[in-house]
């Protein structure tokens, strides 16, 4: 459904099944033109990470230079692509350039870095035809294959429900990982997901646009994201458009965020520029330090605020006031706050009811209530649930509650800790993969090499061998190294030339040949016929020199 909205972006489309044949073929034979005259292109929109804020992958997107109609978006002509049978091609097409393009990127220094390519419900109808394509465009551009990404969306996976686990395996065995795409518009439910061998679920726009406003909304995608992560799945939000929802969505410990928030999708240069302007990342320890503890305080009375806010101002905090849980609710959308401090008693919202919101939305925060007012059970629900860390009374005790922000801020910094160190853990390990992945490739690279070159001396002997023109190698100590069939018969006699020493076996006319001074051609007379000899040096492993024997009248000679 979300498909159909998207595809209905009010330009004016090309005809597909239901429009006149004529019409049809005449796009038939556009789209064939536009395959030879290669007029397609691919666009690039980087994948972000949400804990270091770098680009860590790009997705190709297929774009339609028209001669007329300008650059076309894939909704304009993906589906006569298919309609046509043309989508075999151009997906090929596209597989070998993303392969292509990502390693130039990375031998210009420009990774860690990996490419994702969307793939047609059409190219899983043929797996084999499929696997082929992908090892092929794999092979051409020597990538490693953990950085190929292939989407497949829910529908298509729907679709193919039976083969595609197959499908998906194989590929999966030749290294390449695997993305659900378009999450949450297809019926595939969970249950789908944990037969498959995914890597990436990514999570549809049309739940990212309302994760701030709808809380139904949000927590469908808190839903999937805690479920992949069951799962050993990792999430990518696709279309986040705002800070706000990226705020959000890093909240909830969502793992990557694609969309125009970061950037649009790019022509190939274009990208090649941002991925050059990111350069090395900074150390994380300047990124930290860069933050300053943020608390926030809320209560209906704003003479509680103020006195709570000249306590601990002292104590170097970036501190936010609210008087009640809207309120608080709007701050925490703009702010990276880390501690909460919230009265209980307050109209409209109770700090019970505000901080079990919080925790759905901003789960890493340390929430605590101050509160003159028990209302027993409500608080040991919340304590029990972790919507509350600490409940505190007052009046307080300035010293104690100095001490007890102080003791949740640090609490808060070692969960921080523990994020990084599991981020950066897996960073390094995903560029480990990387560089094992490239190692892998060069080696596997050497030894086609080897082979072929194994393979090409094996064909110049047998050449050499039945060449019918006898060919006489010898070595600097005189020492016969090479010696054809045609040599070996003329010269020959009761054993063979090979390994012989040059002066017992050869005629005086060749010996005369050998030495590298007479650079010149000589004449022999052998079994009674008159021969024209070559001598010539040899420069390879073995120097020395190589004789040459034509029959006179023969080969042009004579
Ligand atoms: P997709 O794979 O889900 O790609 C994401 C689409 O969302 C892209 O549209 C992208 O431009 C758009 N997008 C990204 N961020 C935002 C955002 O923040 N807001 C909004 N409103 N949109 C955003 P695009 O390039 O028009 O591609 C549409 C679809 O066409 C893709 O959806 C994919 O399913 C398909 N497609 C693109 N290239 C290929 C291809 O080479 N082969 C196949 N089979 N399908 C392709
Ligand atoms: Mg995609
Ligand atoms: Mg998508």
């Amino acid at each position: 459904m979300l498909r159909e909205r998207r595809r209905d972006s009010g330009r004016c489309h090309m005809p597909a099944m239901n429009e006149p044949a004529m019409e049809r073929r005449q796009i038939d034979s556009e789209l064939r033109l536009a395959v030879s005259r290669g007029e397609f292109e691919l666009y690039y929109q980087p994948k972000v990470d949400c804990g270091s804020r770098r680009i860590t992958g790009t997705e190709a997107l297929l774009r339609w230079n028209h001669p007329l109609r300008g650059v076309l978006p894939p909704a304009e002509f993906l589906p006569v692509l298919e309609e046509v049978g043309l989508i075999g091609e151009v997906g090929g097409w596209v597989l070998r350039e993303a392969c292509r393009q990502l390693k130039a990127w990375l031998d210009a220094g420009l990774g860690p870095l990996s490419v994702a390519v969307n793939l047609s419900a059409r190219q899983l109808d043929d797996g084999p035809a499929l696997l082929a394509t992908v090892r092929g465009a794999l092979q051409a551009a020597a990538l490693p294959p953990q950085l190929l990404e292939l989407e497949l969306t829910e529908t298509a996976l729907m679709a193919h429900a039976g083969q595609a686990v197959a499908i998906l395996a194989e590929l999966r065995q030749l290294g390449v990982t695997i993305s659900v795409d378009d999450f949450g518009t297809g019926d595939s439910g969970l249950t789908y997901l944990k037969r498959s061998p995914l890597d990436r679920v990514k999570v549809d726009r049309s739940f990212i646009q309302d994760i701030a406003a709808d809380r139904n909304e949000a927590s469908i995608t808190r839903a999937i994201i805690t479920m992949a992560h069951q799962l050993k799945v990792k999430v990518v939000a696709e279309g986040v458009e705002t800070e706000t929802q990226m705020s959000l969505l890093v909240a909830n410990q969502c793992d990557e965020i694609q969309g125009f928030v970061f950037s649009r999708p790019l022509p190939a240069a274009e990208m090649e520029r941002m991925l050059g302007e990111q350069g090395k990342p900074p150390p994380p320890a300047a990124v930290e330090q860069a933050r300053q503890r943020t608390l926030l305080l809320v209560d209906d009375e704003e003479n509680i605020l103020a006195s709570l806010k000249r306590l601990l101002r002292r104590d170097g905090y970036h501190i936010l006031t609210a008087t009640g849980g809207a309120e608080a609710l709007e701050l925490l959308v703009q702010n990276d706050v880390d501690v909460i401090l919230s009265d209980q008693r307050m109209p409209n919202m109770t700090g019970v009811e505000f901080l079990r919101r919080v925790k759905t939305l901003y789960p890493a925060t340390v929430r605590m209530v101050l509160s003159g007012y028990t209302e027993l059970q409500s608080i040991t629900d919340a304590i029990n649930e972790g919507a509350i860390y600490k409940f505190l009374t007052k009046p307080w005790d300035d010293e104690l509650l100095r001490a007890n922000i102080e003791e949740a801020f640090r609490y808060k910094e070692m969960g921080d800790e523990n994020l990084r160190l599991g981020r950066e853990l897996e960073l390094a390990n995903r560029e480990l993969a990387a560089a094992n992945g490239q190692l892998t490739a060069l080696l596997h690279d050497k030894q086609r090499q080897l082979a072929l070159g194994g393979a090409s001396l094996e064909v110049m002997r047998e050449i050499l061998q039945e060449i019918p023109l006898p060919m006489i190698g010898v070595d600097e100590d005189g020492l016969i190294v090479f010696a054809n069939q045609s040599a070996e018969s003329l010269l020959s006699g009761d054993c063979p030339l090979l390994g012989a020493d040059a002066c017992t076996r050869l005629p005086e006319a060749l010996l005369r040949l050998l030495s590298p001074a007479d650079e010149g051609d000589g004449e022999a007379v052998i079994g009674g016929c008159a021969y024209r000899v070559l001598g010539r040096d040899m420069h390879g492993r073995a120097s020395g020199r190589l004789l040459l024997v034509l029959r006179k009248g023969e080969n042009g000679c004579g």
